[in-house]
């Protein structure tokens, strides 16, 4: 399976900055958080639930078999080590089972929008250098979106789990991506 993976919205959110504390306790917080991961602000809550989604799923190869994390978010602009970033990250927040980021999709700008960048990726999985050609046409009807915006193409909808972006990624959507493995 391939998850394409938004960051802003999924793995942060509007409202977390508001929970953390007064705008200086945020500025600080988001200041903390540069100094240790060198990246934007994420929320805690969100990575660790991914975190557990990402963990629990191993458990379940059989539904899920491999799983190809692939960086679809602007995020993927930035830098040449972002992927290794984000993947210390999750390594911090306690994955252990390796590295959850395989790649990234396109260069941005090249497409009108991100249903068209996903459906590349799709398209010409080898091209990308992450999947063999055995695996092409499994994953070709195997993968899911998460994001909080929906610029995807009318066939890829069914694959799309729209987080809410004031809340990101959550065990609501969780269950709903189990659901929909299971009865697929
Ligand atoms: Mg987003």
């Amino acid at each position: 399976m391939i998850l394409f993976l938004d960051i802003d919205g999924v793995l942060n959110n509007t409202t977390y900055p508001r929970t953390v504390g007064t705008v200086k306790d945020f500025a600080e917080f988001r200041e903390d958080w540069w100094e240790k991961y060198d990246t934007p602000y994420m929320c805690p809550d969100n990575i660790k639930t991914f975190v557990n989604f990402m963990k629990q799923i191993q458990f379940q190869k059989d539904k899920y078999e491999k799983i190809y994390c692939i960086l679809s978010s602007t995020w993927r602009a930035g830098g040449e080590d972002i992927k290794e970033k984000l993947n210390y990250i999750f390594k911090d927040f306690g994955y252990d089972k390796g590295d959850i980021i395989s790649g990234r999709t396109c260069k941005l700008n090249v497409f009108k929008n991100r249903g068209e960048e996903v459906q590349d990726f799709l398209n010409h999985l080898t091209k990308y250098d992450i999947i063999s050609p055995i695996e092409h046409d499994a994953f070709n009807k195997n993968y899911i979106i998460l994001d909080d915006d929906n610029d995807f193409l009318e066939e890829q909808q069914s694959h799309l789990f729209l987080c809410d972006g004031s809340t990101g990624f959550t065990q609501e959507i969780v269950d709903r991506i189990n659901k929909w493995v299971n009865v697929k």
